[in-house]
């Protein structure tokens, strides 16, 4: 197998608030790495990162697939992380997976609740960032607040290294601070764009913006603050090293301006994304313990020659080839026919194909090193948050707990005949899903889907509706009580307890009781739909 030199794959996120131009964004960069063909096409293919179309409809990003492009000679994975609260645990587990990350923020909205919460995720998992301030096409653009508020509202030291030209409908391009060169764009498509002289108007500004810069940068090497405090030229090369080495510690994070949707921005960025983003070579080893006992920690190096260790961050469907486990590799390498361990199930399996997913088609590879992300089909077995490895080195790299869901809903299909077909999709979405259960309420006999949330279950109900082609019939969840049917007329029924306590999904079982005298009652088991009548509800408890 041909290894690749690591030094130049970028395992990156887009993190985003929804709205902040997140999907464009993802778009526009497949769109300049030649893996697409024509703008407008990211959405109307099955293998592309956003594939549901009610993803567009929704305005949000729920799937957490990867996509791999290459910029110069850079490999880049784009790994999707979702921007919905309520799929929190899917943002957590991209979190592991990549080295570093764009967010993207929107230049009038700028810092919004939920772009505090990815950040904040980000800062847990040690992720270095990058910023792009999108939207500066926009009535009401300002990059300057935004850059005010990522310092004030996320405590971030964001370090501008671009400044816009012009604002709104005269926005055209960006100051490049480092290079002291101005990005002009040429055309609406952006492919076209020429560097030239900072325009006289933005001397003055772009001078003090680039002195802002290397101040704060200069704190962060020794070298450099020498030249600072002589007020000597410092090198290019120094400026990009020293961003580098600050982004990468975490200690700064360097903002970029553009509009995705107008064009432009979009190749500094990703220049940007080579330049100052982590390799895996950046990243820590990682820790993982041994499956037998999770108190044996075992360091986990990557480079091709230790045994192999994956772990499988996402299970998707994939219409074409179905079920895809997208792994990324810690150490070691896979290789087709290779038999992988699977520490969960204790169960090993064969690896057939080896996939890398383009924007516009499957790659098909003979095997894949520590460092890189691959798609792996036909896996039985696996289910997301399972490490794959050599199985006489078995390790867990991470023992990932899923939050309890917190409401559920009844579902059945519209036609008995669907039956099966809601079966099947229900058990391919909880595979998919961890937070995501599928249960039958023994009282009922109801099947009850359970998650994160309303938005969530709808989600759900509208996949298995395209997905599946099952329509379903949802709705609350029934109540199973035992009812007391009153034999002599005066005869009265008096609560006794509640067995059970309150069932796992909010289903409550009661048992009632007759009162003293009360003979020649008979007891039923009934399921009652809707609430409890409120005379069996107990006054307090
Ligand atoms: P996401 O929710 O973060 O994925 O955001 P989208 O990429 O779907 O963008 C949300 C909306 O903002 C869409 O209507 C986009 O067309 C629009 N949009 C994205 N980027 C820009 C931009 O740079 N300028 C303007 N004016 N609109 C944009």
């Amino acid at each position: 197998m041909q290894g690749i030199d690591l030094s130049t794959v970028r395992n990156i996120g887009i993190a985003a608030h929804i709205d902040a131009g997140k999907t464009t964004t993802t778009e526009r960069i497949l769109f300049y790495t030649g893996r697409k063909h024509k703008l407008g096409e990211t959405h109307e293919g099955a293998a592309t990162m956003d594939w549901m179309e009610q993803e567009r409809e929704r305005g949000i990003t729920i799937t957490s697939a990867a996509t791999t492009c290459f910029w110069g000679d850079c490999l880049i994975n784009i790994i999707d992380t979702p921007g919905h609260v309520d799929f929190t645990v899917e943002v957590e587990r991209s979190m592991r997976v990549l080295d570093g990350a764009v967010s993207v923020f929107c230049a009038v909205g700028g810092v919004e609740p939920q772009s505090e919460t990815v950040w904040r995720q980000a800062d847990k998992y040690g992720v270095p960032r990058i910023a792009f301030v999108n939207k500066m096409d926009r009535v009401g653009a300002d990059f300057s607040a935004v850059v005010a508020q990522m310092r004030k509202r996320l405590g971030a030291k964001a370090v501008p290294i671009q400044i816009p030209i012009g604002v709104e409908d005269g926005f055209s391009g960006m100051v490049d601070l480092v290079n002291r060169k101005a990005i002009i764009y040429d055309d609406t498509l952006g492919t076209e764009f020429h560097t030239a002289d900072i325009p006289p108007q933005l001397e003055e500004e772009a001078e003090i913006a680039r002195l802002e810069m290397l101040e704060m940068l200069a704190d962060y090497d020794d070298e450099m603050m020498e030249l600072y405090l002589e007020g000597s030229e410092i090198p290019v090369e120094m400026i990009k090293r020293v961003i580098r080495k600050a982004t990468i510690g975490l200690d700064i994070v360097p903002v970029l301006c553009g509009s995705a949707f107008k064009n432009k921005g979009v190749q500094p960025l990703l220049d940007a994304v080579v330049a100052y983003l982590p390799s895996p070579l950046d990243m820590p080893h990682i820790v993982a313990v041994d499956p037998d006992d999770t108190s044996n920690e075992i360091e986990v190096k990557a480079a091709a020659n230790e045994p192999f260790a994956a772990l499988a961050f996402k299970i998707m469907v994939d219409p074409f080839v179905g079920r895809l486990a997208f792994c990324r590799i810690y150490s070691g390498h896979i290789e087709s026919g290779m038999s992988v361990y699977n520490p969960n199930t204790r169960r090993s399996e064969r690896v057939g194909r080896i996939l890398r997913m383009h924007a516009n088609k499957r790659e098909e590879m003979d095997g894949a090193q520590a460092g890189l992300i691959v798609a792996i089909p036909g896996l039985k077995q696996v289910r997301t948050g399972d490490t794959l490895c050599d199985e006489k080195r078995p390790v867990l790299l991470e023992n990932l707990t899923f939050p309890e869901p917190v409401i559920s809903l009844s579902v059945e299909p519209m036609s008995k005949a669907d039956q099966i077909k809601l079966a099947k999709g229900l058990e391919a979405l909880s595979e998919e899903d961890p937070t995501f259960r599928v249960s039958v309420n023994e009282d009922t006999g109801q099947t009850l889907i359970s998650g994160m949330g309303e938005l969530h279950l709808e989600i759900i109900v509208d996949r298995l509706r395209r997905e599946f082609s099952v329509e379903v019939k949802v709705g609350r969840p029934q109540v199973a009580y035992r009812e007391a049917i009153r034999k002599p007329a005066r005869a009265q029924g008096k609560f006794v307890r509640q067995t059970g306590g309150k069932g796992q999904y909010g289903d409550v079982v009661l048992e009632i009781e007759p009162l003293a005298g009360g003979s020649g009652f008979e007891w039923e088991d009934r399921i009652v739909g809707g609430a409890v009548p409120k005379e069996y509800i107990p006054a307090a408890q």
